[in-house]
């Protein structure tokens, strides 16, 4: 039984191998009724893709996955339903795309160091319709024979301490959630189970974002493993939030997990998505 629900997926406008249309096109064949596209601070693609979905008889949820400090460290919130063309939303997005050039010249000034040339046009050129991402230098890195795989890269270049590697200051969590919310959409804290913070640190993040005004946190994603599932199920209710799935799906080769295969939500959760319009068909369906 496919998964009918995926709220998480990047195309070529921030990392991913697809464009939005392709991406759109994928996710029908793989049996997705309802998608959002949500690339990495930006919302270039949301216009053609809803197009695209709307062609298929798909249900379409604008979305985009915002960049945050939180406490020294980078998280991901993503917003569903959100409104791309509210100004502080835009604004900030734009505020954030721009810091990424800025942290890209970072980067490449320390591969340069360390003997790597060429790396800042060479990942644009992998990223010639939206965002730069450590993605596209991951890229560059693998064609140029540095490493060998995305995972190799990631263990040797572009993480703290490594060559490639520059710090930088993303959004706020509280901006980034008044951005979202003053948008009509709602927050969703992305991936919980990739932050290396510990337990204290994850129910500190928690009691924030929904004392800021998140909605939900992603349970069911593609990075997470099924204990995962069943603890941050735990962590959402515990914290009165809604639960989300979505794949990341990042392309063909660049994924945790094929589109259409995620499992359902595990028993007592309240989906993010009770109540949406969009959701409608299934509503009735299980009920
Ligand atoms: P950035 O937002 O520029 O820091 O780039 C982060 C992106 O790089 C993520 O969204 C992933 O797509 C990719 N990425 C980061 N770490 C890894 C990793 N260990 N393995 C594979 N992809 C990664
Ligand atoms: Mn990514
Ligand atoms: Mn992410
Ligand atoms: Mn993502």
């Amino acid at each position: 039984m496919p998964s009918l629900i995926d709220l998480h997926s990047h195309s070529t406008i921030s990392d991913g191998l697809l464009a939005p249309e392709d991406l759109v096109m994928h996710a029908a064949e793989k049996g997705v009724k309802v998608l959002a596209l949500t690339d990495h601070d930006d919302t270039g693609g949301l216009t053609v893709a809803r197009k695209i979905a709307t062609g298929q008889g798909m249900q379409f949820i604008n979305g985009v996955e915002i960049s945050v400090t939180w406490r020294r460290r980078t998280i991901h919130v993503v917003g569903l339903k959100v409104d791309p063309a509210y100004a502080p939303l835009s604004d900030g997005l734009a505020k954030i795309r721009a810091g990424r050039h800025l942290r890209a010249q970072g980067m490449a000034a320390s591969l340069e160091k360390f003997g790597i040339h060429g790396s800042l046009e060479g990942s644009y050129a992998y990223a010639k319709q939206g965002i730069i991402s450590r993605a596209h230098f991951a890229r560059f890195l693998i064609d140029k024979g540095h490493a060998s795989s995305i995972k190799g890269v990631f263990k040797r270049y572009l993480v703290k301490g490594k060559p490639g590697y520059f710090e930088h200051q993303w959004a706020e969590l509280e901006e980034v959630i008044s951005w979202i919310n003053g948008s009509g959409g709602v927050a969703v804290l992305a991936h919980p189970g990739r932050y290396d913070i510990g337990r204290t640190n994850m129910l500190l993040l928690l009691e924030e974002f929904r004392n800021l005004g998140g909605t939900a946190i992603e349970v069911v994603t593609g990075s997470h493993t099924v204990d995962q599932y069943q603890e941050y199920a735990k962590l959402a209710n515990m914290f009165d939030l809604k639960s989300s799935m979505g794949s990341d799906y990042h392309g063909p080769g660049h994924a945790y997990i094929e589109m259409g295969r995620l499992p359902d939500l595990p028993r007592g959760c309240v989906p993010v998505w009770q109540g949406w319009p969009e959701t409608e068909i299934f509503n009735t369906e299980v009920h």
